[in-house]
């Protein structure tokens, strides 16, 4: 199929290679020139703006930094340049407001559209095995599930328009509190003289054991290879973790939930972010914890 796929950062700079492997027609854009010459590498072809990659489009793939940025590319460059027969799936986390207005314009344009937002860090875009939740008609659900799925473990219809935007939230304020909490158990651990990686080899068998510990570890040496083993580059930037607890912590505002575990990890968050850690990796934030930060 021609897909567009526009926003080629840390994880759609792994998805697309993904959808050309599978065959498809990539035609790809980002407004950074190093992105779109990787991606060019990778085997997509280079359009010279969005409304160029949309055009004869079949499928159009967003993976873009925040609802500002789906809103502009949406409204600018894809409605109106895309044909009206082109399946529109945005893979961005953003709010469920926004992924319901976008979803609603795009509706009124006579386009068919999901909120595809994912789980899985940088690693998993690149060796396509995301989780995506997926938020839109059954139909179009029907028509996404085998885009997505070269660039999958996993794609679950989560509901009606903007459903996949709330799950993904959900799961990141839990992603968020455990990063934290298992950053200070490790600061905690090695000052009571425990080697981390006794501590990981410990806590990753036993009921402490979480994503953020076992697959994500914040400590470098230990555990698979993460950002912590690159000094924190690379991987989900604090900027976005924080992004993604203010969504949530907007939401349960919304909804009269009391989330102070969540609200907790958000103000860790904006802490490391104010103190000039927003590029870093959100595991980074153990460096904060431990007193070894520094600009
Ligand atoms: P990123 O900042 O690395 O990539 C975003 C890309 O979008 C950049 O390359 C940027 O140049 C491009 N872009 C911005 N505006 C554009 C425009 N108008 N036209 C074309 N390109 C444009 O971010 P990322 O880490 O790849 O994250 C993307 C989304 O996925 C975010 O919403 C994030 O919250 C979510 N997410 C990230 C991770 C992760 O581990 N990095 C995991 C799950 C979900």
């Amino acid at each position: 199929m021609k897909i567009a796929f526009i926003g080629l950062g840390h994880m759609g700079g792994g998805m697309a290679p993904n959808l050309v492997k599978a065959g498809h027609d990539v035609q790809a854009f980002d407004l950074s020139e190093e992105a779109l010459a990787a991606a060019e590498q990778a085997g997509c072809n280079r359009a010279a703006s969005a409304a160029e990659a949309v055009k004869d489009a079949e499928v159009v793939v967003t993976m873009l930094p925040a609802a500002k940025h789906v809103l502009d590319v949406y409204r600018s460059q894809v409605f109106g340049n895309a044909p009206e027969s082109a399946l529109l799936i945005d893979c961005s986390t953003i709010d469920v407001g926004s992924a319901r207005t976008v979803a609603e314009e795009a509706q009124a344009k006579g386009y068919a559209m999901v909120d595809a937002p994912v789980s899985g860090g940088i690693a998993a875009a690149a060796g396509g095995t995301l989780a995506f939740m997926v938020g839109g008609s059954d139909e179009a659900f029907a028509e996404a599930q085998p885009i997505l799925e070269p660039m999958a473990k996993a794609v679950i219809h989560a509901g009606e328009a903007g459903a996949g935007q709330a799950a993904k939230i959900c799961n990141n304020m839990i992603l968020g509190a455990t990063m934290a909490v298992t950053c200070e158990a490790f600061v905690l651990a090695q000052k009571l003289g425990l080697d981390p990686k006794v501590f990981y080899d410990i806590s990753s068998q036993a009921s402490g054991q979480s994503w953020s510990m076992t697959s994500y570890c914040p400590v470098p040496g230990v555990g698979p290879k993460t950002p912590a083993d690159n000094d924190y580059d690379g991987g989900f930037a604090a900027a976005l973790m924080l992004k993604d607890l203010k969504l949530a912590m907007q939401a349960a505002e919304q909804a009269g939930v009391e989330v102070e575990m969540g609200e907790e990890a958000e103000e860790m968050y904006e802490a490391f972010v104010e103190k000039g850690g927003g590029s870093k990796d959100f595991s980074g934030i153990i460096k904060m914890i431990d007193g070894s930060w520094s600009e």
